[in-house]
């Protein structure tokens, strides 16, 4: 792989090279956001005259102002104006940051959204990494990357709590916009899905599908943005699909979509489906929010969220689900999906759908609580919410099985899970 260090002025190496690199413990430095601390990622549009070019401020504490070992809150707040930049844009310049930070030698992006989290190794503070290295690398990488629609960029980075609560609290007010925007349309309205392969430096022949009702395991991608990332890019990693035949429209498999992901693969994967995580499910690269998995005993399905750093009954924390599951490859019995899949309607409809959701870390329950209490009551229980147990009633199988029993939980009621 080519190394550029061109026009980009920080000092370290930088180039995709050093995408699939880690930070590992004994080398870090500092880090933040992974649960530690909060950090969250931001692009919104801008007004022509609202922000200046190049500029890149730091708000609070930098990695000068650190000891090893040290944690930091981080916001990061880009703001892009141009002729042709539309809100609908901003999605796409915002997951572009996880590969560009990760171009950086000697730091490591993961996550996106307000779950995001670097790393900064020692050998890259030693070459005088900064935080204002990583606003320089956004602003060159826009302006080469998308000068179609980027005028001008202009990079905020925040390490005092307080302002990244509020950064937060805005983004994801934001968030839910961008989640809403497929929130009415079905995987019958359309005839393109689009793929998106950005992932594919950390997980060879992983490919995301995205259907209105499947967005981007990510949770940062959904149909939507995949339409628009390839109008902006049409040679990039967003490719229209064809979905082309149903081959079954219960576990939600595709000819065109077999076709394209077994290209994509290059023969790795041959099918998947998209509504089911028992028979061939979908792949799962490193970057999802939840990863769900079977509970047999309960005859049911739990998911666990990547803030959740906690025991879960399928006898796996989120990391470990994660090391086993993210490579790219398809696991029956699990399966990455986003925070927002979970309560679209065809979420793991082929298992019987949401109402197989036995167990759910509280932090998520309520987080979705809102979305939770509708597709209850429009599915006929509406006190699922409060159905669905958690690390308060037990983190093993055994421990939830008399609970979903008392609450008569409708996955116990429910066909064999297991043919
Ligand atoms: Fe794209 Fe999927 Fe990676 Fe999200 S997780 S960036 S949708 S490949
Ligand atoms: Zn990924």
């Amino acid at each position: 792989l080519k190394v550029t260090v061109s026009d980009i002025n920080i000092p370290c190496s930088f180039g995709p090279a050093y995408e699939g690199e880690r930070v590992r413990g004994a080398d870090l430095h500092s880090q933040m956001g992974g649960g530690k601390t909060q950090c969250t990622e931001l692009v919104k549009r801008a007004e022509m005259n609202e922000i200046e070019d190049g500029k890149v401020i730091v708000v609070g504490k930098d990695i000068a102002d650190l000891n090893e070992g040290d944690t930091l809150p981080l916001g990061i707040f880009i703001q892009i104006a141009g002729r042709e930049f539309q809100e609908d844009f901003e999605p796409i310049m915002e997951r572009q940051i996880h590969h560009l930070v990760n171009y950086i030698q000697g730091i490591m992006h993961i996550g996106q959204r307000d779950i995001s989290w670097v790393r900064v190794s020692k050998a890259a503070v030693d070459k005088g990494f900064t935080l204002k290295d990583i606003g320089v690398v956004l602003h060159a990488k826009f302006h080469q990357e998308f000068q179609k629609i980027v005028d001008k960029v202009q990079i905020t980075l925040y390490t005092e709590k307080e302002d990244v609560a509020k950064l937060t609290a805005t983004a994801r007010a934001e968030y839910k916009t961008r989640d809403e925007r497929v929130d009415k349309m079905t995987d019958e309205d359309v005839e393109i899905f689009y793929s998106c392969s950005l992932c594919q430096s950390f997980a060879p022949n992983h490919v995301c599908s995205v259907s209105p009702e499947r967005t981007g395991l990510c949770g940062a991608y959904n149909w939507m943005d995949c339409r628009a990332a390839y109008e902006i890019n049409p040679t990039g990693p967003n490719q229209p699909i064809e979905k082309g035949e149903c081959l079954d429209p219960v576990l939600g498999q595709w000819k065109g979509v077999n076709e394209f992901v077994e290209k994509a693969s290059r023969g790795a994967v041959t099918h998947y489906n998209f509504y089911s995580m028992v028979i061939d499910p979908m792949t799962t690269c490193g970057c999802c929010e939840c990863i769900a998995a079977m509970l047999p005993s309960c005859n049911g399905v739990m998911t666990v969220n990547r803030e959740f750093a906690g025991d879960t009954p399928s006898g796996m924390k989120f990391t470990t689900l994660a090391g086993v599951m993210g490579g790219g490859a398809s696991s029956p019995g699990f399966v990455g999906h986003s925070k927002y899949n979970i309560t679209q309607r065809k979420f793991i409809k082929g298992d019987g759908g949401l109402l197989r959701m036995v167990w759910m870390p509280k932090m998520l329950k309520e987080e979705i609580k809102d979305r939770l209490d509708q597709y209850g009551k429009e599915n006929g229980y509406p006190d699922f919410y409060n159905m669905i147990a958690d690390e308060t009633v037990g983190t093993t199988e055994e421990e939830i099985l008399p609970f979903l029993q008392e609450k008569g939980h409708p996955a116990m009621s429910m066909d064999s899970l297991i043919g």
